[in-house]
């Protein structure tokens, strides 16, 4: 890689949210960094130093973006990998590999190499076309019902995953089918890597979603879990980036079951929802960590700024579509250690991610406080353009 890093010519591939805050610390050491994503209202494409309409999971438009670039990355893993290896084979960087872009697009295949490797993860098989009848299949696995359904591919925020109790409820196959495991706590580690392989690791987050829609409602950090817990967790993440050869920052998302024990549930090698956290609430955020590691710099600090953090997410709400007017944001700023982030999407929809606000307490009462508070301050509505 050149050694002066302000002459790089840097992609990231997707231009949402996570594209825009990936843009805010690049702006503070001047990289110069173009963005592809199909839209040009989305969130990153005004911050970034040059905007590219297509489609990023198109092999030409990925191909044609990336061929005069150093480097690229991602803030989606939804991407043309088999472009991404043909730039890799011209001496574009790409980080993290294509090959953990492709391991991660596949549910199957990501379940089937952590478990090779020796990390714990639920019991699972793959049901394909032509299988035997679902109860003669699951006795065979060691599974039973119900069992968690996954599509394999392209599902996201739960999208493509189901309680599977009934033969019925199969209509499509491949099926990724495993135990379902007693859940106590759903938590995320985010470690990051970098081709020198120096290891950034935050505290664990503990994530809590929405029974419904099954996003993400909030996440706490540092989660509440033994001291025991939190250093097996630590280790599994570091373990998990050296094995995979991570450049870059990643997010393992976990399951802790009622008796303690931990599984990995899925890896995503990029920024992540879990880790907004981290901009206020940690030396390092996990946006410039991202950069450190693809640039091969030395890892940041993830020492949180304050004995708890929490964020909230907020979505669009379920009874509008169109353009979002956001009420209450201008009275939290007056609180202290309340941080507003409005990602500027054009359009809300139902559960789209809009914003997030992060908040920082001096325990973990008074982030929960803030987080009530918060809910009943800030509101989207539609907006009334004349
Ligand atoms: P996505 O990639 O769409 O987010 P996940 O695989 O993370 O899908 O699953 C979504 C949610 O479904 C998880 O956050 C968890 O609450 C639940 N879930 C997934 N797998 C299991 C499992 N094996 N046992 C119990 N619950 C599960």
């Amino acid at each position: 890689m050149k050694d002066d890093i302000q002459r790089l010519q840097i992609g990231i591939l997707g231009g949402g949210q996570l594209g825009k805050m990936l843009l805010m610390p690049a702006h503070q050491w001047s990289l110069s960094v173009s963005v592809l994503d199909p839209s040009p209202d989305c969130p990153a494409a005004k911050m970034a130093s040059q905007f590219v309409e297509g489609d990023f999971d198109d092999y030409h438009d990925v191909y044609f973006f990336g061929k005069g670039l150093d480097l690229l990355t991602i803030e989606i893993e939804a991407v043309d990998v088999e472009a991404l290896v043909d730039l890799q084979s011209r001496g574009v960087i790409v980080h993290p590999a294509p090959s953990i872009i492709a391991l991660v697009q596949d549910k199957y295949r990501q379940r089937q190499l952590l478990y090779e490797r020796g990390f714990p993860v639920p019991r699972f098989a793959l049901m394909e076309i032509g299988a035997s009848s679902l109860h003669h299949f699951i006795q065979h696995k060691n599974l039973s019902l119900p069992c968690i359904a996954k599509y394999p591919r392209g599902g996201y925020d739960g999208r493509g995953v189901f309680v599977l109790s009934q033969p019925d409820q199969i209509q499509d196959l491949p099926l990724l089918l495993e135990e379902k495991i007693d859940i106590h706590m759903e938590i995320s580690v985010l470690v990051g890597r970098n081709p020198s392989g120096q290891i950034a690791v935050y505290d664990p987050v503990e994530m809590v979603f929405d029974a419904d829609s099954h996003m993400l409602d909030y996440l706490i950090a540092p989660a509440r879990i033994s001291g025991v817990l939190r250093q097996q967790l630590i280790e599994c993440a570091t373990e998990i980036a050296h094995s995979i050869g991570l450049e870059g920052l990643m997010a393992i998302e976990f399951f802790v079951d009622k008796r303690g024990v931990i599984y990995v549930n899925e890896l995503a090698p990029r920024p992540h929802n879990s880790g907004h956290h981290t901009i206020e609430g940690a030396v390092c955020s996990q946006f410039e960590q991202h950069w450190r590691m693809v640039l091969d710099l030395p890892p940041g600090s993830t020492a949180l700024r304050s004995p708890y953090v929490a964020t909230l997410n907020i979505v669009g709400p379920a009874d509008f579509e169109g353009a979002p007017h956001y009420r209450g944001w201008k009275e939290l700023l007056a609180q202290p250690d309340i941080h507003v982030h409005i990602y500027g999407k054009q359009q809300s929809r139902p559960n789209r991610k809009m914003a997030h606000i992060t908040m920082l307490g001096a325990s973990r009462q008074e982030v929960e406080k803030k987080i009530t508070y918060i809910r009943a301050q800030f509101h989207i509505e539609k907006a009334h353009i004349k």
